[in-house]
C-alpha cells in the first residue's frame, strides 16, 4: 500500500463509497461538503498537481471533464450548472497531493476566492 489515500482509494485498497469507477478514473463524494452537491473527481495515475499536468495528459484531462458532467447530471446539477475547482499547493488550498477536480452544485456559487 502506498502513502497516497487517493491512489489507495483508486486501487481499491482503501474502501470508499464511489459515484463513479472506471479505468482511468473515479469520482467521491468529499467528506466536507460545502454545497448541496460537492463530489471529486480523482485520476488513478498519480499526478501530485495541477502543476504537474503535462501535454500527455490531454486525453485524461478530457475524460475528467466528461466524468464531471455525467456525474452531475446524475446528481442533478447539470441543468442549472455546477463549479470546477483544482486547488493547486498550501495557498490553493490543496489538501492531498494527488491531483482531484472539485465539482459543487446544488446552489448559486459567488465569486471565486
Ligand atoms: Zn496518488
Amino acid at each position: 500500500m502506498t502513502e497516497c489515500l487517493f491512489c489507495n482509494m483508486g486501487a481499491g485498497k482503501t474502501p470508499v463509497d464511489k459515484l463513479h469507477d472506471d479505468d482511468r478514473v473515479f469520482a467521491i463524494r468529499d467528506i466536507h461538503p460545502r454545497a448541496p452537491v460537492h463530489f471529486m473527481v480523482i485520476p488513478k495515475e498519480h499526478i501530485p498537481s495541477a502543476a504537474d499536468i503535462g501535454q500527455e495528459h490531454g486525453p485524461l484531462l478530457a475524460h475528467m471533464f466528461q466524468v464531471a458532467k455525467q456525474v452531475a447530471q446524475e446528481e442533478g446539477i447539470a441543468d442549472k450548472g455546477y463549479r470546477l475547482t483544482l486547488n493547486v499547493g498550501e495557498y490553493g488550498g490543496q489538501l492531498i497531493y494527488h491531483i482531484h477536480m472539485h465539482v459543487l452544485g446544488g446552489r448559486r456559487m459567488g465569486p471565486e476566492g
